[in-house]
Formats: structure tokens, C-alpha cells, sequence
């Protein structure tokens, strides 16, 4: 891998892939950290006398242009953020695309339209995508990846572009994985992993993977009432992956046998219904009635969570504890962030889901000693998978 800050990028056409995947409510950015976090490569490239084309992808497309989706927003946002105009280019045509690219001159920076409007950016057929990617190799001289929450992805512009052009890992994709390998080769110990959030089969793999190398995992969040249904407790109409219970008694077998500090919630909000104005009441884990569905962790497990982190000197937290989106409902997570911000050694919050949750619940970036900016991202890295991202740029 070629180090970004030893490039000679002067005079060059450098294909920038940012990370720019920021929620939007609409039409307005709610959180703009992605595109604060694309920051430095940008302003080194412009500095080094580089002509920048960004490529970036938001939400979901499914290889349809959705209005809904366009990186118009981000454009501007980047603007202000860089103090000089972003050209924005809505068009897909290569052609014209291209002529873009060509007419840009040195320090000016152009940001294509969302890269997964077009199908060939997230095909599985891998000639499909290597075209798409020679046909983005044409705009530049030179691949730079930044885009660290979408390394797991082997997408064109993430794997298949930087196969084609000299390349380098930029300073976002740089620090992120300086800081997973902290996690990863040899922790300083106590290690814990706070995980939360709604999606229990997305973090099945490194739950297991991790169960060897922590000394303490702690669960909450929607993902939580699978590992309490396994047990055979009462959930009510919690969220629950039916079809995980299996994977999540292994699981919870293995953490016996291993002997690993595993820890669950002992009291849960619950509440009547999904809604932002649902009265709370807080239960013991086991007097969940049929009717109610538990929305966050209670204070009692709050303060225990809490209690584990401050006894670790490495930390890892991903997912929500509740539903913080509903103030009600938001008090778990807020419990472990504070926590996670006086942890004495590093305390590392993973994933865009868990960024934005302490953003909204008013704590400052630097309040911790590292946000990433890829949730899914740096789960596959702790799970030990390869990503095709890193890969590409000889990571
Ligand atoms: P994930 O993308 O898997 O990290 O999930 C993040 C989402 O999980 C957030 O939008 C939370 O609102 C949601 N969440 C957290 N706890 C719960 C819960 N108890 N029930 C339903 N959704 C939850």
C-alpha cells in the first residue's frame, strides 16, 4: 500500500471514494460526520495541487435512480465544509461525465451522483463490475480509498477501481484500521464489547469470533430479547430473529464455557407500542408482560454496563442500547456513552448508527477517544473477515 502523505499527486486526476452515507431527513443532512470525517484526504489532495472526483454512494438504491437519494446535499454540505464550491455532477452518461473530469482543474473538486444509482456499482457479476470500474479508472490517474463503511463491500468503485489504477489508502481508511488492530492484536486488558441495536443476525459472527478475546461482553438493545427468548424467557412483542434463537444459545453455551464476564439486562423499559409518545414502564427481565415490548435497558443494567466498562482499559461499543431516537427511550444509551467517555485507556464507539446516537444525545466527537465511521465495517474486521476494500489497497 502506497502512503497517501508520500503521494505525488500534483498535476494528477486522483477518483477520491469517500464515505458520504450520512442520514438524511428530508432532504436535510441530520448528521454530517461522514463527510466531516472525508476531510483531511480532501483538503491534502486540493493542498497537493490534485484535481479530486469524488465517488460516493447514500442509502440503498437497489441500482434505480431515487431522487430521495442524491448526493446534492452532500455537495453542498461538502462546500461549506471546504470553503470552496463543490462541482456536483447528476449525470450518469460517461461521456459527459468524463468531460467533467477532464475540464477540472488543479485543487477543484467534483462529486459524482450517487455511484449505486447505477446497477453495474453493486452487481455480483464480476464482469459487470469490472466494467463499470474501467470506465471510472478513464476519470483518473490515480484511486485513493477513503470510503472505510463500505470496505466490506465488493462493490466497483471499492474493489474492483483501485485493481486498475496505482493506488492509496486515505487518511480516514488509515487511522480506522490503525485503530481495529488495537482491538484486534493483543488489547490491553480488561477488554469489553458493549453491542446493541436492532439487528441480532448481523452480529452473530463476531459475537463469536469475540467470545475468546474479550473479558467482557455486555448486550442490550433490540438484538438483547433474542438472547432473552433463547433463555426461555417471556419477550412479549420485543423485536426478536426467530430464526437466530439456535445460534444465540450456542453462543450463549460457549461464553459458559469459556468463562467469559457475558452480561444481560436485568430491567427493561417496555412500553404498549412502537411510538415516540408510549408511556415507559420499567420491569425485572422477567416480569416482560405478553403485551409490551421492551424499548430500552433499565437503570439497574444502565449502572451495571456502566460499572464494566469503567473496570476495562480497552473498549468497544456498537448499537444503541434502546431506542434512543425516542427520548423516552434514550436513557440506556446515554448511560453507556458517558461511561464509554471516562473510560481510562481507549474507548472506541463503532458504526454510523452508534456515531449518530451519541451526536443526537449531545455528546461532542471529542468525548471519545475514536468514532469510526463504519459500523458493518468494523464489525467484519472484529469478526477477522477479509474485506474486499482493504484488500484492493494492499491492507
Ligand atoms: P443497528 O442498525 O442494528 O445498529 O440498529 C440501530 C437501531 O436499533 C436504532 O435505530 C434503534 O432505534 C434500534 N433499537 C435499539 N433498541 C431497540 C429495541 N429495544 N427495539 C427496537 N429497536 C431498537
Amino acid at each position: 500500500m502506497s502512503d497517501l502523505a508520500t503521494l505525488d499527486v500534483s498535476g494528477k486526476k486522483v477518483f477520491l471514494r469517500c464515505d458520504m452515507n450520512v442520514p438524511l431527513k428530508n432532504g436535510t443532512i441530520t448528521d454530517d460526520g461522514r463527510i466531516r470525517a472525508s476531510l483531511p484526504s480532501i483538503n491534502f489532495l486540493r493542498k497537493g495541487g490534485a484535481s479530486i472526483i469524488i465517488g460516493a454512494h447514500l442509502g440503498r438504491p437497489k441500482g434505480e435512480i431515487k431522487p430521495e437519494l442524491s448526493l446534492a446535499p452532500v455537495a453542498k454540505r461538502l462546500s461549506e465544509l471546504l470553503s470552496c464550491p463543490v462541482k456536483f455532477h447528476s449525470a450518469l452518461e460517461e461521456e459527459e461525465v468524463a468531460r467533467s473530469s477532464q475540464e477540472l482543474a488543479s485543487g477543484e473538486v467534483l462529486l459524482l451522483e450517487n455511484l449505486r444509482f447505477n446497477p453495474a456499482e453493486t452487481s455480483k457479476d464480476d464482469d459487470v463490475r469490472a466494467n463499470f470500474a474501467q470506465v471510472l479508472a478513464s476519470y483518473a490517474d490515480i484511486y485513493v480509498g477513503d470510503g472505510f463503511g463500505a470496505v466490506h463491500r465488493k462493490h466497483a468503485s471499492v474493489y474492483d477501481l483501485p485493481l486498475l489504477l496505482p493506488h492509496a489508502a486515505g487518511f480516514l481508511i488509515s487511522a480506522e484500521v490503525q485503530i481495529l488492530k488495537k482491538l484486534t492484536q493483543n488489547p490491553e486488558r480488561p477488554y469489553g464489547v458493549i453491542l446493541g441495536g436492532a439487528k441480532v443476525s448481523d452480529k452473530i459472527g463476531v459475537i463469536s469470533n469475540l467470545l475468546d478475546k474479550v473479558n467482557i461482553l455486555a448486550i442490550g438493545g433490540g438484538m438483547v430479547f433474542t438472547f432473552l427468548a433463547a433463555q426461555g424467557k417471556e419477550i412479549g412483542t420485543s423485536l426478536v430473529e426467530v430464526d437466530s434463537i439456535p445460534a444465540v444459545k450456542a453462543l450463549l453455551e460457549r461464553a459458559q464455557t469459556l468463562g467469559v464476564d457475558l452480561r444481560l439486562p436485568t430491567d427493561i423499559v417496555i412500553a404498549p407500542a412502537f411510538s415516540v409518545d408510549a408511556p415507559p414502564t420499567l420491569v425485572g427481565v422477567d416480569s416482560i408482560p405478553r403485551d409490551q415490548m421492551g424499548l430500552d435497558i433499565g437503570p439497574e443494567s444502565a449502572s451495571n454496563f456502566a460499572a464494566a466498562i469503567r473496570l476495562c482499559r480497552t473498549v468497544f461499543w456498537n448499537g444503541p442500547m434502546g431506542v434512543f431516537e425516542f427520548p423516552n427511550y434514550a436513557t440506556g444509551t446515554k448511560v453507556i456513552a458517558q461511561a464509554l467517555s471516562e473510560v481510562s485507556g481507549i474507548g472506541v464507539v463503532g458504526g454510523g448508527d452508534s456515531a449518530a446516537a451519541v451526536r443526537t444525545l449531545g455528546f461532542a466527537d471529542s468525548d471519545f477517544d475514536y468514532i469510526s465511521t463504519g459500523g458493518g465495517a468494523s464489525l467484519e474486521y472484529l469478526e477477522g473477515k477479509e474485506l474486499p476494500g482493504l484488500k484492493a489497497l494492499d491492507i
